[in-house]
């Protein structure tokens, strides 16, 4: 077994400091067992640990690296903004070009920046209750949209639940707001509107979830909520953050959205657009986003929103993000996605590889999954046997199964081999797993 001395020295000394020895809980390996390897370095598709390890990287930081990592463009862009000079507090060049890249792509016609797409989430709700004067939301149960307060309520069980807080330290009356239904459940959106109908400001939904696992939504779900939200004067709001574009060169709208004819009036942006910094935004028709300060009365504000280093990041990215990378992309996952099939099926291992364009998450059961009370039912103890093989042959994979992987154009023959050469041994470990 590889070295992780070094790993496990920072991470006693980060436990020391700081709570769990992390700054984002799944980084922690809690699901998987083990020293969360600390990365020194990123190139294309590897890391790096500090112990010399070199990974296949399947994570891509949670989904930015589009491009793979330190990609030469996207650095050198950098560096000359940095040198520029790192935040100006002012108006600058680099987030007008990157709010009309957006704007060229996604059907919003107007754009606010933030720093994380937490913050993207919680403002396009402020501003949907803004504009509707209502006060109720509505979510899906394992949609994740970011630690703001009303979005970390927890699903329950009927059609429909009012919220319980999911976490100690949001506060019931929060909650209370906020109304989690089972996902791809048209029946459950139409009973919550029959009752709650004019009480409800908007529906947040991610684009195509992502953070259950990969679970698409099933034809014309996405146009059905639209509709739904339009006729009783709720907004629908799509969360982009990790599905644009990366599910396609406009995510998932653009992979389903023009057909189906849905378009949401409000959309929420992260992870790919700012190339690796702490961008994210959100957008949509400008008669609501005009509604924003200091156009409008409802406040949003941020000190680094609109950074020139993070968004010349975000737009260089998105410029070298073009259909053959798209291509790539889906080539990559394509071949990733047959060698685990093969060997989880050489092990005798039931599973289901769901898919979102590139995106893809293994569910470990027979059954494809809808909700996420189906990824939830799922041989999650199969996994951390499995994730350990692979880490161990130097392959760099979600520490979660509830995850999607992340693959990036960068990923060529070697990175591939290095993963399908792990995945055999890794599938039996699986095959050999017990439950806890
Ligand atoms: C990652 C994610 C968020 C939160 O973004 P952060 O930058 O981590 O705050 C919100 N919504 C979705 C769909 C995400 O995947």
């Amino acid at each position: 077994m590889p070295s992780t001395d070094a790993s496990q020295q920072l991470f006693d000394r980060a436990r020391a400091v700081s709570p769990g020895g992390v700054n984002s809980p799944v980084r922690a390996f809690r699901a998987v067992g083990g020293v969360p390897r600390f990365m020194a370095s990123a190139s294309g598709p590897w890391l790096t640990d500090v112990d010399g390890q070199r990974y296949a990287d399947l994570v891509g930081s949670w989904g930015p690296m589009l491009l793979g990592h330190a990609h030469p463009e996207v650095l050198a862009a950098v560096n000359e903004a940095v040198a520029r000079g790192t935040s100006f507090g002012t108006p600058s060049e680099p987030e007008v070009l990157l709010a009309e890249e957006i704007v060229a792509r996604v059907p919003v016609q107007s754009v606010r920046m933030v720093s994380s797409g937490t913050e993207a989430t919680m403002s396009a709700i402020r501003l949907a209750r803004g504009a509707t004067g209502r006060d109720t939301i509505v979510k899906f149960a394992g949609c994740y949209h970011g630690h703001v307060d009303p979005l970390l309520a927890e699903a329950g069980s009927g059609v429909v639940t009012l919220g319980l807080p999911g976490t100690p330290g949001v506060p019931a009356h929060v909650a209370a707001d906020t109304v989690v239904l089972p996902y791809n459940d048209r029946e459950a959106v139409t009973a919550a509107f029959a009752e709650l109908g004019d009480r409800i400001a908007c529906v947040i939904t991610e684009a195509a979830p992502g953070n259950m696992g990969v679970v698409p939504p099933e034809p014309g779900f996405n146009a059905f909520l639209s509709a739904t939200c339009r006729q009783h004067g709720a907004l629908f709001i799509s969360d982009e953050v990790m599905t644009g574009f990366r599910a396609s060169r406009s995510g998932q709208w653009g992979l389903d959205g023009a057909v189906e004819g849905w378009v949401p009036d409000l959309m929420t942006f992260g992870k790919v657009m700012g190339g690796g910094f702490p961008a994210a935004a959100f957008g949509g028709r400008a008669d609501l986003m005009d509604l924003l300060a200091p156009s409008g009365p409802v406040y949003q504000a941020g000190t680094l929103a609109g950074n020139p280093v993070a968004t010349t990041a975000g737009l260089t990215t998105l410029r070298l993000a073009t259909p053959a990378v798209y291509e790539r992309l889906l080539e990559v996952a394509a071949t990733i996605k047959a060698a685990v099939t093969e060997s989880l099926d050489a092990a005798g291992v039931a599973h289901v590889v769901q898919s979102t364009g590139s995106m893809f998450s293994v569910f470990w059961g027979p059954d494809p999954v809808r909700d996420f009370a189906g990824a939830q039912a799922q041989e999650t103890w199969r996994y951390g046997p499995f994730f350990h093989a692979m880490l161990d042959a130097g392959v760099y994979l979600p520490p979660s199964a509830f995850e999607a992987w992340f693959v990036s154009a960068a990923h060529d023959e070697e990175a591939l081999s290095r993963i399908v050469a792990a995945l055999p041994a890794a599938a039996r470990a699986a095959a050999a797993a017990q439950p806890a």
